[in-house]
């Protein structure tokens, strides 16, 4: 994981650096490092900011460089935006500072950025420049400090303080760092969205009217089952997964009301041929939700549908009411 020396320069409370109209100058290098950190969130690379993150203390030179050189960076970027005379007056452009004796890496460091500062933010390029600034001055980390535009100029002032002009500029920045350290963007997985995978219920019932088994019905597009033609048995399979279920026989003289043995997918049927059922209940496997309703035989109705799987839950567990013969039900995934 590279890592990444990011600066905004001086501190709110430092006097002088500010626009004419009092804007601070380390409010906007503040806003371009938030920008440039934000862009590079989703590249491989970890940040060190070594100014004061509020910009209540104007850090020192010295224990910036201390900072950046201790954590080890890969690159070191300092964010600036110049002045000329502190009031308004037509002076215009960026500037990208290595120290006096740059390094091949301090200077390709440098190109990498200024190439794009001119570019995207539509300032006069002024070069690439050296200089003794405290901060980038040392041969140890690729380091160079950017002048973003003047604060005191009537042409840059608009576009420096612009949520466009900001953006620009930290685009740049990110942009010239991505080359430069060679940044791989990390896989998101919002870039290509799961669409959830679709599992489909396949299901039939026996009546016991006509004596046979329905066809098959796929999730609630429709229902198995013959309304007062009492069911008998399901059976039932899904497109991806297990499907789980057992039906409750209504009693009769040879046959106490009971559950039957649970049955998986279409390894077997549940329910007994002949003995209608008054309730039903699936579970599946697949960690989606599963529905089902039944149809009661003599009130002509659907039950509200249910989501669970639990003989003790007469709510939620099973779908039906026991001494009252199903006729239909639905069964579908959400
Ligand atoms: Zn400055």
């Amino acid at each position: 994981m590279k890592k990444i020396g990011l600066d905004a320069g001086h501190g709110l409370y430092t006097s002088g650096k500010q626009t004419p109209d009092g804007i601070k100058e380390w409010s906007l290098n503040d806003d371009v490092c938030d920008r440039i950190q934000s862009i590079l969130r989703d590249y491989d690379c970890e940040i060190i900011r070594t100014d004061n993150n509020e910009g209540k203390i104007d850090e020192s030179l010295s224990s910036r460089v201390a900072a950046y050189i201790n954590a080890g960076v890969d690159a070191f970027v300092s964010i600036h935006h110049n002045a000329y005379t502190g009031n308004w007056n037509n002076a215009t452009g960026v500037e990208v500072y290595t120290d006096r004796t740059p390094t091949e890496k301090d200077e390709r460091l440098a190109k990498c950025i200024y190439n794009r500062l001119v570019e995207y933010t539509g300032l006069t390029g002024r070069g690439i420049k050296r200089a003794n600034f405290a901060v980038i001055n040392q041969n140890k980390v690729p380091a160079v400090l950017c002048e973003g535009g003047f604060m005191d100029s009537s042409a840059d002032y608009k576009i420096i303080t612009s949520d466009v002009g900001k953006q620009n500029y930290a685009l740049a920045v990110a942009e010239g760092l991505i080359e430069f350290l060679d940044l791989k963007k990390i896989p998101q997985s919002s870039d290509t969205p799961a669409t959830p995978e679709k599992i489909d219920v396949i299901y039939q019932v026996w009546e016991n009217v006509k004596d046979k088994w329905l066809p098959d019905v796929v999730n609630n597009t429709d229902y198995a089952g013959n309304f007062k033609n009492a069911v008998c048995a399901v059976y039932a399979n899904l497109t991806k997964g297990n499907i789980y279920y057992k039906v409750h026989i209504i009693g009769s003289k040879n046959n106490r009301a009971r559950w039957l043995p649970e049955v998986k997918n279409r390894e077997d049927y549940a329910g007994n041929l002949g003995q209608p059922i008054d309730a039903v209940a699936f579970r599946t496997d697949t960690g989606k939700t599963i529905k089902y309703a039944a149809h009661e035989k003599k009130s002509g109705r659907w039950l509200p549908a249910v989501t669970g799987y639990d003989i003790n839950d007469r709510i939620n567990g099973y779908a039906g009411n026991f001494g009252k013969e199903i006729d239909a039900i639905k069964v579908w995934l959400e």
